[in-house]
């Protein structure tokens, strides 16, 4: 008795030695390099923001109603304010609308690099409309942030991008390797026409990009809990899309006198089913070098268990598992979103129908998710029907790579003391697209904590957009 304990007693030692010494080893892996000297701006980058916030380039379900005067009218602005731009690069419009800017490096052999945005906005919800506090597309200025749709996403990004551009030419700067701009215009409704077009003649084209950069991270003061720094995520990795309809028969029949089974019963049944067994989680690798990033800036206890990920998996897997952010970053996440059955009270229907939205971790593919819903419902009788094409899950960008490491590096010099980690992207943007012709794309923007994105007062604080074009400026003569 006495030797089981002293052995229990030394291997308990050994694992809290073994802990400690992995926290102690735990290095940052965050660089230091000297701030940037702010750019000097004029305010003719906010007119420029504000005026580009007026052109209605709303993306509606229905494409039938887009308004290409707005886009005609939005592209007409760019060349006349941007005239550098649009006469040292070479233009080129794919299927109308999307833009493609093309400057010319130094280097022949050097691998080229892409920043992309977007030219479309979501339209405003009828019901929201009383909310804003401005025109949504007046791009007025109140209380030092430029207000309107687009502000964040993306024109903020586009116009940065833009100015960052004008102002290397003014001083005559040619860069190393050639740099793309991508400019889609239809983003929030797929990017089928522009993002997904691009993408494939850039492939058919054998361009080799060194990276590529996208929307999707931003700098944020408080949105990593537990971690009491600014943090700037970087997206590697972005999830896929699959949506399933469920269908059932059963014959039906009058009320009064119910089947044993009924079709609402059972599809019922399988939706449950669906909701209590959740895909098993997992950190995967885009949430392990999450962790590994994050992880040595934060107070000692987390620190210790992010250092143990061997010991303090499960722990960090129940943590994630609490909030629906947390939660769907480490599981391919199951969402019914539309059920139909039946058209009048004493009549049972005879079909019953479900529409399921899937949104799946990398690694994970359509045909995983078809599976996991046949085993778990195990009803033969429900017919399963995927719906479009969905898409499958980006390849994972590689951190060691040079480009990541360039990326962090200007990130880390755009503000002090900030923590760059990267990170997987729970929703969809162009830059999945690109990620069939480069594993190296990242999906970030040089703004914190945005706001109204996507729903009312989206606004974006001038201070942030004028560092904003700071970041693309050194983005692009580093390159
Ligand atoms: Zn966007």
């Amino acid at each position: 008795m006495k030797n089981l304990l002293k052995i229990i007693g030394a291997m308990l030692l050994l694992l809290i030695v073994t802990v400690l010494v992995k926290t102690f080893l735990f290095k940052s892996k965050q660089v230091s390099v000297q701030p940037y000297k702010p750019l000097l701006l004029n305010d003719s980058c906010v007119a420029n923001l504000q005026k580009a916030i007026s052109f209605k380039t709303i993306s509606y379900d229905d494409a039938a109603k887009m308004d290409s005067s707005a886009f005609y009218g939005f592209q007409a602005f760019l060349v006349e304010n941007y005239p550098l731009v649009f006469s040292k690069m070479e233009v080129e419009k794919v299927n109308i609308f999307s833009l493609i800017l093309h400057w010319k490096g130094k280097s022949a052999t050097a691998k080229p690099v892409i920043l992309m945005a977007h030219q479309d906005v979501v339209p405003i919800e009828e019901a929201t409309k009383e909310q804003w506090e401005v025109n949504p597309f007046s791009g007025e200025v109140k209380d030092g942030f430029v207000y309107g749709r687009g502000a964040i996403d993306d024109k903020g990004s586009l116009i940065a991008i833009l100015e960052g551009a004008e102002h290397l030419l003014k001083q005559g700067f040619i860069p190393q390797a050639d740099i793309y701009f991508v400019f889609g215009h239809d983003e929030e409704i797929m990017g089928l026409k522009g993002a997904k077009t691009m993408a494939q003649l850039f492939k058919d084209r054998k361009v080799d990009p060194a990276f590529v950069l996208d929307e999707g991270g931003i700098v944020t003061e408080f949105k990593v809990p537990g971690l009491n720094k600014t943090a700037a995520v970087v997206g590697i990795a972005e999830k896929g899309y699959q949506t399933l309809k469920l269908k059932i028969s059963i014959p039906g029949g009058h009320s009064s006198m119910p089947e044993s089974k009924t079709a609402i019963d059972e599809l019922a049944r399988a939706i449950v089913a669906l909701k209590d067994n959740p895909f098993e989680a997992s950190l995967g690798t885009t949430v392990k070098r999450f962790l590994d990033y994050i992880g040595p800036e934060m107070p000692f206890v987390s620190k210790m268990a992010m250092a143990n990920q061997w010991l303090f998996t499960p722990m960090i897997k129940n943590i994630y598992s609490k909030t629906p952010t947390g939660n769907a970053t480490i599981r391919t996440t199951t969402a019914t979103t539309i059920f139909n059955a039946g058209i009048k009270e004493n009549l049972i229907p005879g079909e019953a129908e479900a529409i399921v939205n899937f949104r799946t971790q990398p690694g994970v593919t359509r045909a995983h998710v078809i599976a996991h819903v046949k085993k778990v419902i195990a009803n033969e009788s429900i017919e399963i029907e995927p719906q479009g094409d969905g898409n499958e899950p980006t390849q994972v960008a590689d951190v060691k790579d040079e480009s990541f490491k360039y990326l962090q590096k200007t990130i880390s010099a755009y503000k002090k003391d900030i923590v760059v980690a990267p990170y997987l992207v729970l929703g969809a943007t162009d830059g999945r697209y690109f990620a069939n012709i480069s594993s190296q794309v990242f999906r970030f923007i040089p703004f914190t904590d945005p706001e109204g994105f996507h729903g009312v007062n989206e606004r974006i604080k001038i201070t942030e957009f004028k560092k904003g074009i700071g970041f693309y400026y050194e983005l692009m003569k580093g390159i």
